[in-house]
């Protein structure tokens, strides 16, 4: 066997703490476990990492080694208790020091095994995305539609089977101990039991309404209420109303994610509505009354002498009521001058009568001729 550095493996340095040591192993440990880690050298790293804390992990054992090397331990493979590579014992999900080491240590599994471990799972969660149109969006609406969806199997109450027997491998633990010989010594392997696929239980009869599984799809008529006032993107949460769950477990969820069409007139941004309106030159420079139409209906707004291109006008309160934030948004009116393109002559020779007048008095024209 080459000479080890256990300081090196733990990348640490000799004068660590036991503090180092022991975080330098977790964070290694963690990395390179062969649950997490599928690269083909991580068992054997893992395994390495087991070795190396193993010794400077124990006082004692640390300062032997410091004095002897590697070699002190090697050729004593009950100096650290046979560690292993039986990796199967243990979740990832309660992956800690404590059960980590007891592997290494050679511990007994028995403690941390359950009777049952066929688990409860939780119910898959459904997304729909749904389009609504511009007004279905801002006034709310009611949407009814069919999903196929797992529903626990009313046949066998979930079970999957009829007349259960306590599985006669693993005695109804659902896990099963190997022991294995290796140059390192006996050590334990504890995995599924094969024979019931860590059910602990085998059925006489396995259900066929369906098929074992104990769920059976279903379709299920929705009716969704859509608030007022939602928007591209916004999700609803149907809780509970997914896919039934697995031995016990929790129902899924359906998440509905909203698209909303565009309006050709109006646009949206979040609660406010912005809205162009056209004028002629002479309802611009004169001023006028005119028709708006909004969201709620049409209105009157009377726009006075002298209105520009791009001004915007707020009409406080007469956006999108959003049920979500209990506001309401407002409306933005943005006008927009339209130099005519085709005159008629009459048109024109007004046009020109105008044009002998000094419209360009303006201050604008006479800040703009100062610099000719
Ligand atoms: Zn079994
Ligand atoms: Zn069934």
């Amino acid at each position: 066997m080459a000479k080890k550095d256990y300081y090196e493996i733990l990348g640490v340095n000799k004068n660590a703490t036991d503090d180092e040591i022991k975080k330098a192993f977790r964070k290694l440990a963690k990395e390179y476990h062969p649950d997490v880690n599928k690269d083909p050298g991580a068992a054997e790293k893992f395994k390495e990492i087991g070795e190396a804390y193993s010794v400077l992990g124990d006082s004692s054992k640390r300062k032997q080694y410091d004095q002897f090397g590697s070699a002190a331990f090697e050729n004593n493979a009950g100096g650290f208790g046979g560690f292993s590579g039986g990796f199967s014992g243990f979740d990832f999900d309660d992956l800690d020091l404590g059960s980590i080491f007891e592997q290494f240590m050679g511990g007994t599994f028995g403690g941390r095994s359950r009777t049952n471990t066929k688990r409860a799972t939780r119910g898959e969660d459904f997304l729909i995305k749904m389009d609504l149109t511009f007004e279905e969006a801002i006034f709310g609406t009611e949407k009814k539609f069919d999903i196929s969806i797992d529903e626990r199997c009313f046949d066998c109450n979930g079970e999957g089977g009829h007349n259960a027997e306590t599985c006669s491998q693993c005695h109804g633990r659902g896990r099963v101990i190997t022991e294995q010989r290796t140059i390192l010594g006996m050590f334990q392997t504890e995995t599924t039991c094969p024979y019931c696929k860590g059910q602990g239980k085998i059925f006489k009869k396995s259900c066929s309404t369906c098929r074992g599984k104990g769920v059976v799809k279903q379709k299920k008529n929705i009716n969704l209420r859509i608030p007022k006032g939602v928007n591209s993107g916004d999700q609803m949460r149907m809780s509970g109303k997914g896919s039934a769950g697995l031995n016990g477990g929790p129902n899924g969820d359906i998440y509905i994610e909203f698209k909303v069409k565009d309006h050709p007139l109006f646009k949206r941004d979040d609660n406010d509505i912005y809205l162009e309106v056209p004028l002629t030159i002479t309802e611009a420079a004169l001023g006028c009354t005119k028709k708006i139409p909004t969201i709620h209906g049409t209105e009157k707004y009377s726009f006075s002498s002298g209105t520009q291109s791009s001004e915007q006008i707020r009409l406080k309160g007469k956006g999108i009521y959003s049920e979500k934030t209990k506001s309401t948004g407002d409306m933005y009116l943005i006008t927009k001058v339209i130099i005519p393109t085709k005159l008629d002559r009459k048109q024109k020779s007004l046009l020109n009568d105008l044009d002998d007048t000094d419209l360009d008095e303006d201050v604008v024209f006479r800040q703009y001729n100062k610099y000719l």
